[in-house]
């Protein structure tokens, strides 16, 4: 149910269509370093996969015809559809490796906010990878489909992988992070955008200023997955580079981020480059009750629940 693997054999096939489920991703760790000479920041990253799943569904289209996109919910509307979508590329430059003529119908059922710091397109880039490669019968190897997904962008390859992982370079090198412990959190999302380039230029003025510095040790954290922490105490090892630049660029999240904190969280955390701010709850039953308090409190779009690790595709 929560793996896009588990998910294509679960729906079965309708005709000839592959639907699978991609986890939104967030960031335990985000340690942001400094620009390398290519114009992209050195990062140490924890990755986790979420279960908050966009759907991507893909069928065979018409002969000659290319890829057609059609999307739902999340961002319907103001989303490209033509090659600017992420899961558009995906398609295209998989059809290219495996010289097959790419005349596929992608549907995305979206549920991942947008530019939410979610990496909601970079999980379609990877479900479309991974859908189009069963759609086509594509022999490609794991190591071939994660360097087509590290030029979609920096966190296609792990939202291939799924699960928890290490991420380095630009985020683009995934190492998994074998862990039996699993966390409950509250996912409040925003009326506002912020894109991530725009949150890494704050970064590097913030830096100017002598504000932030480069967090690369997850060692702590790492053992703490490894040794099924309890939330209280991975409460106080979740780090984000980017919190303080977002929070500049959207003063509004202290507020958001402060209500919950106010209703028993045990640690409020900038998801990523925001807006969105996740919430720690002790466990499944606690995050839903959060959950309403944080909605009750208002200031936010929407109020969720995940839970993570989540199982990623098998590619
Ligand atoms: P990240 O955390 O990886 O930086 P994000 O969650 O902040 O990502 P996304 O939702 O992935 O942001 O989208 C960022 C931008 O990518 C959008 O503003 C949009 O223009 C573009 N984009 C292209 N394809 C997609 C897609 N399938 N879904 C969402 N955004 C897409």
């Amino acid at each position: 149910e929560c793996s896009v693997g588990l998910s294509e054999t679960a729906r079965g096939n309708d005709g000839d269509a592959v639907a699978v489920d991609v986890g939104a991703k967030i960031n335990p760790h985000l340690g942001v370093g400094p620009v390398r000479a290519d114009g992209l920041h050195e990062l140490t990253t924890v990755y986790q996969a979420v279960s908050l799943y966009d759907t991507v569904t893909v069928r065979p289209g018409k002969r000659g015809a290319g890829i057609s996109l059609a999307i739902e919910g999340e961002g319907a509307g103001d989303l490209p559809t033509g090659e600017d979508n992420l899961a558009h590329k995906a398609a295209k430059l998989l059809a290219l490796y495996a010289n097959v003529e790419p005349d596929v119908d992608i549907h995305l059922r979206k549920r991942i906010p947008v530019a939410g710091g979610l990496a909601g397109g970079s999980a379609d880039a990877a479900g479309s990878l991974v859908a189009c490669k069963r759609l086509w019968n594509v022999d490609i190897g794991r190591e071939q489909l994660d360097q087509l997904a590290g030029g979609l962008g920096s966190d296609v390859p792990f939202c291939l992988y799924g699960g928890t992982a290490v991420g380095t370079g630009h985020g683009e090198k995934v190492e998994p992070l074998e862990t039996q412990a699993s966390y409950h959190w509250v996912v409040a999302t925003s009326h506002t955008q912020i894109s991530t380039p725009e949150c890494y230029k704050e970064v590097d003025r913030l830096r100017e200023n002598g504000i932030g510095r480069y967090s690369d040790d997850i060692r702590e954290l790492c053992r703490a997955y490894r040794d099924r922490a309890e939330p209280d105490e991975l409460a106080h090892l979740l780090v984000n580079d980017m919190e303080a630049a977002a929070v500049s660029l959207r003063p509004d999240l202290a507020s958001v981020m402060h209500g919950g904190l106010e209703e028993g969280a045990l640690t409020a955390h900038v998801s990523g480059s925001g807006p969105t701010v996740l919430f720690l709850a002790r466990d499944a039953q606690h995050a839903s009750a959060l959950a309403r308090r944080v909605k009750m409190r208002g200031g936010v779009r929407a109020v969720l629940t995940a839970q993570g690790p989540v199982a990623g595709p098998e590619a």
